[in-house]
């Protein structure tokens, strides 16, 4: 005997719980799969905790520049265990929320881990359910490299389980994680190495934006290996000697943490019964609509491999319910335009294209930049100095913006309403009829010549 619903979301993270919620908002009978806590990576091993600390990595950076401003502050030390206890106290109060949200709007949860028997159908702990309409959201996890001593390091996982601060630590990884945990390792006291395989972090963003933050993590103290591709590891867990290709020791440390990007968890859950596609990196293959190349079966989030990002997985998965559920057959997520903040020392903020992609799709001669890079006003008292640099990207003789990035203090709650002004076709004409608000940084994407 199986139970029937018609919607079941297979992963109770940003997507499914936010899919579940609102099909049974629009009166659909739906259901949770949760193999783990509710919330997800999100709320268990990304977003939630990982701005908890980069808050007091802040701190740490305040109470530096406060003799700036006139402080004669004494800092006894740092509790990093006091903070992962505060913190993981937080989190869990919020997996509480999570599931008695479930029980307000009716969503059944159902404890376990799913695999796949059929295209609709799953089981769970030895009990069959089958749905008209199921999504896979079961996220994705950390990559280790698959070389020699790899399980000597951890992954952002293991990062979230550290009861001390580590005293010499090795990231290895050029993206997102990297260097928000170089950031906030290197903070909170850490002698931090940030081990890259080119020349500069966060490739894929603008160059402005890579350049100025693999500058400004030297400048904050942690040494970037350049150039560097890690061959194998060595020792023990205390004290891990790092090899490259040609077997030279090119660093010993306690801990060593790889961020060098994430799979999506399909392992295990019987994708092949479905028939649904799938790309050479296990990813489930999607169209605009989130639907998989089998009826009835559908993928959000970072199964997808698509904008890995929080609100993009809830934005796929309300969208697919009041597409299938709430009478708006045309509902999807529109992929472009998605702005993003990298939670690093300072933070970036960018939505947009790069100028390269802008170049690449307009041509030069329709591209225009408009570029600000000054010192903000807060660290014109402080010893740690820090530039901020924003940048403009507009085409055409309407000068429309199409890319909108900074790299500063203050970038991270600068953006969401910038991105609004971005989707909504802004030109430069309407950001420099906006009148400025002053003393900011933001003033300067209003005031750019
Ligand atoms: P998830 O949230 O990963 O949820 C998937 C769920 O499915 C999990 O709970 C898992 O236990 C469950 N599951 C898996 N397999 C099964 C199965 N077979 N049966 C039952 N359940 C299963 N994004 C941002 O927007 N901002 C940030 O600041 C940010 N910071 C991040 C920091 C870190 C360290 C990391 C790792 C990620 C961060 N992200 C951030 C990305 C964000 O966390 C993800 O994009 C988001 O959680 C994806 O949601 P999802 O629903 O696709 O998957
Ligand atoms: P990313 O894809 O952002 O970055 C991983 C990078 O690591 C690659 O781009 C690559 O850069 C480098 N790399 C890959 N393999 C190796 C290797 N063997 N050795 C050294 N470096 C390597 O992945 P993350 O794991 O950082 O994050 C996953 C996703 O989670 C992000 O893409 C993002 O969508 C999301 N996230 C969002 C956050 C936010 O919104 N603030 C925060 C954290 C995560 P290169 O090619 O230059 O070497």
């Amino acid at each position: 005997m199986s139970r029937h619903f018609d919607f079941l979301a297979i992963g109770g993270g940003s997507g499914g719980l936010a899919a579940a919620q609102r099909a049974a908002m629009h009166g659909a009978k739906a259901a949770v799969i949760e193999s783990h806590r509710l919330g997800g990576t999100c709320v268990n091993v990304g977003c939630v905790p990982k701005k908890v600390m980069w808050y007091a990595a802040q701190l740490a950076h305040a109470i530096e520049d406060a003799p700036g401003y006139g402080f004669d502050v004494k800092c006894n030390g740092h509790d990093w265990d006091q903070l992962r206890r505060r913190r993981d106290a937080y989190i869990e109060r919020l997996n509480g929320i999570y599931a008695s949200n479930l029980e307000r709007r009716d969503v059944t949860l159902i404890r376990g881990r799913a695999r796949f028997t059929g295209p609709r159908e799953v089981v769970v702990d030895g009990e069959h359910y089958t749905a008209d309409h199921i999504v896979i959201a079961v996220g994705g996890m950390p990559l280790v490299p698959q070389i020699d001593g790899c399980d000597l390091g951890i992954t952002s996982d293991g990062f979230f389980e550290l009861d001390h601060c580590p005293g010499e630590v090795a990231v290895v990884g050029a993206g997102y994680i990297a260097v928000e945990l170089a950031g906030m390792f290197a903070a909170l006291g850490a002698r931090t190495s940030l081990y890259i395989r080119y020349d500069r972090v966060l490739r894929n963003f603008d160059e402005m934006l890579s350049e100025r933050l693999t500058t400004e993590l030297q400048n904050s103290g942690i040494e970037v290996v350049k150039h560097c591709n890690i061959a194998r590891l060595s020792g023990q867990r205390s004290r891990i000697e790092i090899f490259d290709r040609d077997d030279r020791a090119i660093g010993e440390v306690d801990t060593v943490v790889w961020a060098v990007g994430r799979a999506p968890a399909t392992d295990g859950l019987g994708l092949e019964h479905t028939g649904a596609e799938t790309t050479v990196r296990g990813c489930v293959v999607t169209d605009e609509f989130q639907s998989t190349s089998v009826d009835g079966l559908y993928a959000i989030g970072d199964v997808t491999g698509r904008a890995e990002l929080t609100p993009v997985a809830i934005a796929a998965g309300r969208r697919l319910a009041d597409r299938l559920f709430g009478g708006q057959p045309d509902r999807r997520l529109d992929y472009g335009c998605i702005p993003t903040v990298v939670f690093s020392h300072p933070a970036i903020g960018t939505v947009g294209l790069t100028e390269a992609e802008a170049r690449e799709q307009y041509g030069d001669d329709e591209v225009k930049i408009y570029k600000s890079d000054f010192k903000p006003m807060y660290h014109q008292l402080t010893e740690h100095q820090q530039r901020a640099v924003m940048k403009l990207i507009v085409v055409g003789a309407q000068e429309r913006i199409v890319g909108c990035h900074t790299i500063g203090p203050g970038s991270d709650e600068m953006m969401q309403g910038f991105a609004v002004a971005v989707r909504m076709g802004a030109t430069k004409r309407d950001f420099d009829d906006t009148i400025a608000i002053h003393p900011t940084s933001a003033e300067e994407f209003v005031t750019m010549t």
